[in-house]
C-alpha cells in the first residue's frame, strides 16, 4: 500500500460504541474519507484488486459501499450499479430477504443493471455478518452475472461473513 500501512489505517477508523443500538461497535470510516491519502490508499488497493477480476461492473452496497465502490468503478472505467435498501431503486428490481438478529432486511437491484455473462465485483465498506453482501450475491446470480469478487475495506473477521457468500473469493484490507 503507497506509504500507508494498514496499522494506520486500523489508527484512523473510529470505534463508536453503542451505535445505531446498544452492543454494537460501529466502524466510523469517515476519518479515513476525510484524509486525502488514507482514502486514496485505500481506493487505490481496492482498484488493485478488482483489476484482477476483470469486471465489467462494479456493485456497491447501500450506502457507504457507494463512495468506495463509485471510486473504484471510476478508476476501472466499469459501470457502476447500486445494490439499495428496500423501496430506494425508482425502477423494476429483483429483491432478496435475508435473516437479521431480529427480523428480516430486504435489498435490491434493477432488473436491468447486469447483463448475463457479466463480470462483477462487489464493493462494501464491511463484511460483518454477510447477510447483506450475502443477498447482493443472490441479486447479481438473478441477472445471470457472475461476481467474481468481493472486496471490503474492513472485515469483522469474529463473524465469519464469508461462509455466506457461497464460494466468492474475498478480500479485504484491515481486520478486527
Ligand atoms: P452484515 O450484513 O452483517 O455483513 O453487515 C454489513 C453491512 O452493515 C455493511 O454495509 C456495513 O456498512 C454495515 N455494518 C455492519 N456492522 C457494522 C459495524 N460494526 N460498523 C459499521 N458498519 C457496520
Amino acid at each position: 500500500m503507497s506509504r500507508i500501512s494498514v496499522a494506520q489505517l486500523q489508527a484512523a477508523i473510529r470505534d463508536v460504541p453503542d451505535f445505531p443500538k446498544p452492543g454494537i461497535i460501529f466502524k466510523d470510516i469517515t476519518p479515513i474519507l476525510s484524509d486525502p491519502k488514507l482514502f486514496t490508499a485505500v481506493i487505490d488497493v481496492l482498484a488493485e484488486e478488482a483489476t484482477k477480476s476483470r469486471p465489467d461492473k462494479i456493485v456497491g452496497i447501500d450506502a457507504r459501499g457507494f463512495l468506495f465502490g463509485a471510486a473504484v468503478a471510476y478508476k476501472l472505467k466499469c459501470g457502476f450499479i447500486p445494490v439499495r435498501k428496500r423501496g430506494k431503486l425508482p425502477y423494476k428490481t429483483f429483491s432478496f430477504a435475508y435473516e437479521l438478529e431480529y427480523g428480516t432486511a430486504e435489498m435490491e437491484m434493477h432488473v436491468d443493471a447486469i447483463s448475463p455473462s457479466e463480470r462483477v465485483v462487489l464493493v462494501d465498506d464491511l463484511l460483518a455478518t454477510g447477510g447483506t453482501s450475502g443477498a447482493a450475491v443472490h441479486l447479481v446470480q438473478q441477472t445471470g452475472g457472475t461476481v467474481e469478487a468481493a472486496l471490503f475495506f474492513i472485515e469483522l473477521s469474529f463473524l465469519n461473513g464469508r461462509a455466506r457468500l457461497g464460494g466468492v473469493p474475498v478480500h479485504t484490507l484491515v481486520r478486527f
